[in-house]
């Protein structure tokens, strides 16, 4: 609690009174200390691969510089180590912009089929880089949601992209999209991408969303993960007033659900002039 105490005194000299404000500054301390959680870690993670860089740099300038056979085995790592610096800054700054996108609410109509064709395709060399095959399972009509289209392509690229490196061993991704009525409510669109790989422990989903949780913190830096990638689907969807459902079980794989609200067919067609 803040507590602010002014005294008031009545000109005349009478009583004196006192306006006593009592302020819950809970949620506030929270968002505080949140910003500065974030900062550490962003500055973390940043100052990890930056060490290396100037470690190796020194090096180069030092001993290894004559031995070119070391020089290009070390300019490698500093390229991946540069990379990865970029891969951060490029989620950081998706972050920032949907912070500040956070109040205006997306407007274009979106056709989910097409959004997943893209984001396979545009995956397709990661898949065979770590012997996954893709499976799509998809309406043969588009279905539509209200949406910024490059941040739903965002959000499916994430968790593809997570499915495959994570998931692996199980070989197979399997990626099924449908438009679900809802009783009495509005139709949603439901997507759902599932691996069968290690799967993840119960008391870790909760958190997957959280900026920089990761289970396993050598294995997502080794798969070139930022701890960003379900934090930014989380932003998006609430945006979009969707959600995400992870459920998973160790040694059997997980699987993620998206649920958007669907557009209306009838108010879009409506809105097309030749449909009168
Ligand atoms: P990262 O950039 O590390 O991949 P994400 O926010 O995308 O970060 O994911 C957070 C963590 O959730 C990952 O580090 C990984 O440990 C876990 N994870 C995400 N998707 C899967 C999956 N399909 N199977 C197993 N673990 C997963």
């Amino acid at each position: 609690f803040s507590v602010v105490f002014s005294p008031i005194h009545e000109p005349s000299g009478g009583d004196a009174f006192a306006l006593v404000v009592f302020d819950d500054i809970t949620d506030r301390l929270a968002v505080a200390r949140m910003r500065s959680d974030f900062v550490a870690n962003a500055s973390h993670e940043l100052r990890t691969p930056l060490a290396s860089l100037t470690g190796f740099i020194e090096t180069l300038l030092g001993p290894a510089r004559n031995d070119p056979a070391v020089a290009e085995r070390f300019l490698r790592i500093m390229l991946e180590q540069a990379n990865r610096m970029r891969r951060l800054l490029d989620d950081l700054l998706s972050l920032s912009r949907l912070e500040m996108r956070v109040h205006r609410r997306p407007t274009e109509s979106v056709d989910v089929v097409t959004a997943l064709r893209h984001v396979v395709d545009a995956l397709a060399p990661v898949a065979e880089r770590y012997g996954v095959e893709v499976t799509l399972d998809l309406p043969d009509r588009p279905v539509a949601v209200r949406g910024e289209p490059d941040e739903l392509v965002q959000v499916f690229q994430n968790l593809v992209e997570n499915a495959i490196k994570y998931g692996a061993s199980g070989k197979k991704v399997a990626i099924k999209a449908e438009r679900i009525c809802a009783d009495g409510g509005r139709d949603q669109v439901r997507v759902r991408v599932r691996d069968h790989g290690p799967g993840i422990a119960a008391e870790h989903i909760p958190r997957l969303t959280e900026r920089f949780y990761r289970v396993d913190v050598g294995a997502s830096r080794e798969l070139q993960g930022t701890g960003l990638g379900l934090a930014i689907v989380k932003h998006i969807l609430t945006r979009h007033r969707g959600t995400l459902a992870i459920e998973s079980e160790l040694g059997r794989g997980s699987e993620f659900t998206v649920l958007l609200p669907a557009v209306v067919a009838e108010v879009e067609n409506a809105n097309k002039p030749n449909s009168l």
